[in-house]
């Protein structure tokens, strides 16, 4: 919540330096979001049913029988369900990239909004373990933070804090930087690139629940995943911001 005084200072600042749109680059007034225009956050989709058990992407049109995802076909998932918050389209793209690369940690609050519309969500996490995906010490050092961190703890803040935050991985291998590499290389790469924190007991029937910002190939979440599964862990979920 912020204080009366923040509210002054912000309400300050906005007359000096209004927002501007991270996707329009237009100005933002009468918007329910802070860093995306009226206009823009009308185009963010907010994932409903019917969708993707396990990465989350809504099925669109008539919906008969068993439904094949084309979003994770390939995948062999080591968790159970996947959800995803928004639709990675246009401004819900730009709100990512500025969080991910501009240490924009001020559209956290517009996440936080987005978080709070998903249906069901905060009853789906109630009493779970949120397990942010780890990034290399050296390129948390880089950023200066853990995206997935701070998206865990702004979910929970956002749907009533019953969860709790806890990183229970540890990530070995700098894979993230490994682009030139073809995909199986990577995915081989992947395959040991993460362990279990120092100390940490996973307890079997508990829900925990990976946190990553995108759901693209699932490879970082499922590796991560197996983590917690070799751990004894078989309550396993994932919720991504942005799937598209
Ligand atoms: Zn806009
Ligand atoms: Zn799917």
């Amino acid at each position: 919540m912020a204080t009366r005084w923040q509210q002054v200072g912000r309400g300050l600042a906005d007359v000096v330096f209004p927002p501007v749109c991270v996707h329009c680059r237009g100005l933002v007034e009468d918007s329910p979001l802070r860093q995306v225009c009226a206009t823009c956050a009308e185009q963010i989709t907010v994932i409903t049913d019917p969708r993707c058990m396990t990465c989350g992407h809504p099925f669109f049109g008539e919906l008969e029988g068993e439904r094949m995802c084309p979003h994770c076909a390939d995948l062999a998932p080591a968790f159970r369900e996947g959800r995803a918050i928004v639709l990675l389209k246009g401004p819900a793209r730009a709100l990512v990239h500025e969080f991910k690369y501009h240490h924009g940690l001020h559209v956290l609050e517009d996440m936080a909004v987005l978080f709070a519309r998903s249906p069901g969500l905060a009853e789906w996490i109630d009493g779970a373990t949120l397990v942010p995906v780890p990034l290399h010490a050296r390129k948390e050092r880089e950023r200066g933070y853990n995206q997935s961190q701070l998206l865990a703890e702004c979910l929970n803040r956002a749907t009533g804090g019953r969860a709790e935050v806890c990183n229970l991985l540890r990530r070995l291998a700098d894979t993230e930087t490994q682009t030139h590499r073809d995909k199986r290389d990577r995915q081989a790469n992947l395959k040991n690139a993460f362990a279990l924190a120092e100390g940490v007991t996973i307890s079997p029937g508990h829900q925990y629940l990976l946190i990553d910002d995108v759901f693209t190939t699932a490879s970082t979440l499922n590796s991560c995943a197996r983590v917690l599964r070799r751990a004894g862990g078989l309550n396993l979920d994932v919720i991504t911001f942005g799937h598209g």
